[in-house]
């Protein structure tokens, strides 16, 4: 049996794991990261193949200079990475066979205007978006669609925003609850414009594994956390296991990123409360979908470009891309009329008819889905419902969560995961001098 000793343990190397990582051992404090798979990044890297960078999920900084990730990187002093703010790759809005191209400021009114019927249904809906953003907050005890219809029916209203929250929330208008979707609109309206990663999203993860090594911090892959030892209420360190040996590591702080179901599973029910345990089993649940790659000879939409298509029976939003070597992709995701139940097969096949309609010349163009993956339980959109916010310290002292389980409030995806991770470190700071 090998031993170590350090501050803190980090279980997981997702963006969340690797941002509070970067941030503590760059502060001083001795970090050891433990990832169970041969590479780090979890949903926040890529993969070759076939010729083409396949995303594990994510592949943008959502909200640009104001996101958690970016400011991490500023913060932890990270290598510079080249990326490009998606402000001029134009966005197209299709609405009853129509396309609309957004001009860039006043967006929420230019949707709200193309989807109403008259001027006097526009102003009528701009005043209820804004009192629900900036007045009285509606509660969570409604859909956001129940709630929409309370002052409007017209279909094409109600699909722009499916689109919309299909794409930034990974569940449907009557999943989400109104109150979830204002916070994660309210993010996305004081949040700056996306970023686009020239190499992809690796190029982050590579920049926090430099700041976590250059400062005293190790990263072991295929160590695959076993227990977290928990001592009178406490936590006192993890046990792994690493080329077939059991690693026991010894610390004052364990950060789980492995979502707070796998956390409590490490830990042993029995040693949290029953109100955390019960937190947990209400709030979270995966936000699950498909996500698919298309590539093909010739540009199916003009790139870069963003189609946000509230027709088709699923597709809410295609971006195109055209690599340095030439290749053409399209990115897509569908979420499921249930994201908690649904055929895969089923899904697949109304993603087909919502293909062909989007894009027609789709076999002249040389189309072909280079990949389709599922994305639910372990390895979901997202781990929890935006908006959901659980707590990131758990009932155990100095255990705590990071990553999409737990994002605090108004952020979603991979950036929420770091803010979590910023708040974590934040609180270890103030509450023990470690170094
Ligand atoms: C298709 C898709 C597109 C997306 N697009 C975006 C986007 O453009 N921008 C964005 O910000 N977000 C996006 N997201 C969301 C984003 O990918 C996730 O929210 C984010 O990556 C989650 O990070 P995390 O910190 O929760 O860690 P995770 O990615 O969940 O990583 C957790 C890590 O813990 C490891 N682990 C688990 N158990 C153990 C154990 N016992 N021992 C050791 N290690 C363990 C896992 O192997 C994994 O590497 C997208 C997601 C998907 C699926």
């Amino acid at each position: 049996m090998e031993r170590k000793k350090c501050d803190c343990v980090i279980i997981g190397s997702g963006i969340g794991g690797m941002c509070a990582a970067a941030r503590l051992a760059c502060s001083g404090y001795k970090a050891i990261v433990i990832e169970r798979l041969p590479i780090i990044g979890g949903r926040y890297t890529q993969i070759e193949y076939k010729g083409y960078k396949v995303p594990t999920g994510a592949w943008m900084i959502l909200y640009g200079e104001n996101d958690p990730v970016y400011h991490t990187l500023v913060d932890v002093k990270a290598p510079e990475i080249d990326m490009v703010a998606r402000s001029s790759v134009p966005q197209i809005y299709r609405l009853n066979g129509k396309d609309h191209h957004m001009k860039g400021r006043g967006a929420l009114r230019d949707m709200i205007s193309w989807a109403s019927k008259d001027k006097e249904e526009a102003d009528m809906m701009m005043s209820i978006l804004k009192r629900a953003l900036w007045w009285y907050e509606p509660p969570d005890t409604i859909s956001f669609d129940d709630w929409l219809a309370q002052f409007t029916r017209n279909k094409t209203m109600h699909n722009l925003f499916q689109c919309l929250i299909a794409a930034w929330a990974g569940a449907n208008s009557w999943e989400l609850t109104a109150g979830q979707w204002f916070r994660i609109l309210k993010g996305m309206t004081v949040g700056g414009k996306p970023f686009i990663l020239k190499n992809g999203v690796k190029d982050i993860i590579d920049a926090l594994e430099k700041v976590i090594k250059s400062s005293g911090g190790e990263i072991f892959t295929k160590t695959p956390a076993r227990k977290i030892i928990i001592e009178d209420g406490a936590v006192r360190g993890v046990v792994a296991e690493r080329e077939g040996e059991r690693l026991e590591i010894e610390a004052k702080v364990v950060i789980s990123n492995a979502g707070p179901k796998k956390t409590i599973e490490l830990g042993g029910e029995d040693n949290f409360d029953r109100a955390y345990l019960r937190e947990v089993r209400e709030k979270v649940r995966a936000a699950s979908g498909i996500d698919y790659m298309i590539v093909s000879d010739k540009p199916l939409l003009e790139a870069p470009n963003v189609l946000f298509t509230a027709d088709t029976q699923r597709l809410e939003c295609f971006v195109s891309e055209r690599t340095a070597d030439g290749k053409n992709i399209v990115r897509t995701a569908s979420v499921p009329e249930s994201t908690i139940l649904y055929s895969p097969k089923k899904e697949y096949e109304i993603f087909l008819q919502d293909l062909k309609e989007t894009f027609p010349d789709f076999e002249r163009c040389g189309g072909r889905i280079l990949i389709a993956r599922n994305f639910y339980g372990d390895w979901p959109f997202y781990r929890t419902w935006p908006g959901d916010c659980l707590t990131t310290k758990t009932s155990v002292e100095n255990l705590y969560n990071v990553g999409d389980g737990v994002i605090p409030e108004g952020w979603v995806g991979g950036s929420g995961a770091a803010e979590s991770a910023r708040v974590v470190v934040e609180d270890i700071q103030a509450r023990m001098k470690l170094g």
